[in-house]
């Protein structure tokens, strides 16, 4: 049987594309070979590759002006990739404090550059996110760097910030392709594999073509977006399963009707769990309403002495990996594309159903 699994990363993945894997392993249309088996190098893995990359163009609607990377390294190489290559000269940049994940690429980026945070919620226990008026953007910095969706905090931007003709640079790592999104409003836009695309091993990064220059001389050459672009993601072997399982996950997110479908079901999915955790008064909460992020809904229990009970007797229903990130503690449902709304109302059932007995 398959568990509704609440990770928040590496995460559940669509029972269809796993089903479809299983079908495949070991003998990839035909060839009587695994893809795992398959050189990157070969027509079949380039093959693989380039729809990989037109599905995700179409899916998410990418303008001809962006290139496509897939990397080998997880979301935070980018924290030292971004100022390596896009500082250019320059020795300031913006950072958008709403978090943990947006703090870690602050401190990283501090290894680089002056870094300005432009705004900040730390005074606010990462509870809400703060309106552009209040933040202090710098005309002259290289980029302006912010996390779309806080996996830990629960937070999720639903606007896009205006930095003018500083470019915009995203992790969108954890609500990536869960609905539709604007690319041409951003310089740069990335992502782990993880979350909602496929499993770990890989991430993706969007990027405008003007942006694309040497980095910084002495970076390592794994690391230049604009070798990786020249090199067709190939500088050196890529994680080749991985790509392809994005692929396949690309290709469902297009037979599920695409994006729009995608953020009706999702916004669906989230409604019902906030709904029933807000009409409780044994689990609470902390993020503000209009900032709550439709993947990764934090949630404690008024008793944190029942904590273990609680996670004990989710997994026994077989609703798993409910335990909240240790920065934080209690409880974390993470909601991506691939959850079912069955999942979501299991564990809605059990919530109330273990308020019943403990409240
Ligand atoms: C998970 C996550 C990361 C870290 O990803 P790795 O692939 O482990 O490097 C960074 N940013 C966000 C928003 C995340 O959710």
């Amino acid at each position: 049987m398959r568990a509704y699994n609440f990770s928040a990363g590496p995460a559940t993945l669509p029972t269809e594309v796993l089903t479809q894997v299983r079908e495949e392993l070991l003998d990839w249309q035909g060839k009587g070979l695994s893809v795992m088996e398959l050189s990157h190098r070969s027509s079949e893995f380039m093959q693989i590759l380039a729809m990989a990359e037109q599905d995700l163009r179409e899916v998410l609607g990418v303008p001809d002006n962006y290139r496509v990377i897939f990397c080998q390294e997880g979301a935070s190489a980018h924290w030292d990739m971004i100022p390596l290559n896009l500082l250019q000269g320059r020795s300031r940049a913006d950072y958008i404090e709403t978090g943990y994940w947006s703090y870690r690429a602050i401190e990283e980026g501090r290894r680089y550059c002056q870094v300005n945070i432009a705004a900040s919620n730390r005074s606010d226990q990462f509870c809400a996110i703060p309106a552009q008026n209040d933040w202090r953007l710098d005309p002259e910095a290289a980029y302006v760097h912010y996390c779309s969706n806080e996996t830990i905090d629960g937070l999720e931007f639903n606007w896009i910030p205006d930095t003018g003709k500083v470019p915009l640079v995203v992790d969108a790592s954890s609500h990536f392709l869960s609905r539709p999104m604007p690319v041409e409003r951003f310089g740069m836009i990335y992502a782990g594999a993880q979350k909602n695309i496929g499993p770990a091993g890989l991430s993706l990064v969007i990027i405008r073509d003007d942006l694309l220059h040497p980095p910084v001389p002495g970076t390592p050459f794994l690391m230049s977006y604009h070798d990786q672009v020249l090199a067709n993601s190939m500088l050196n072997t890529p994680p080749t399963f991985t790509i392809w399982v994005a692929s396949l996950v690309f290709q469902w997110i297009k037979r599920q009707g695409g994006l729009t479908a995608m953020a009706a079901v999702n916004q669906r999915k989230s409604a019902v769990l906030y709904d029933a955790l807000d009409r409780s008064g044994f689990y609470r909460t902390t993020v503000k309403r209009g900032d709550r992020s439709r993947m990764n809904i934090p949630f404690h229990l008024r008793d944190p002495a029942l904590d273990e009970t609680f996670l004990r007797e989710a997994d026994a229903r077989h609703l798993l990996q409910l335990r909240g990130h240790r920065v934080v503690g209690g409880m974390r449902a993470s909601l991506y594309n691939a959850m079912p709304m069955e999942g979501v109302l299991a564990l809605i059932e059990f919530l109330q159903e273990f308020e019943s007995r403990h409240g």
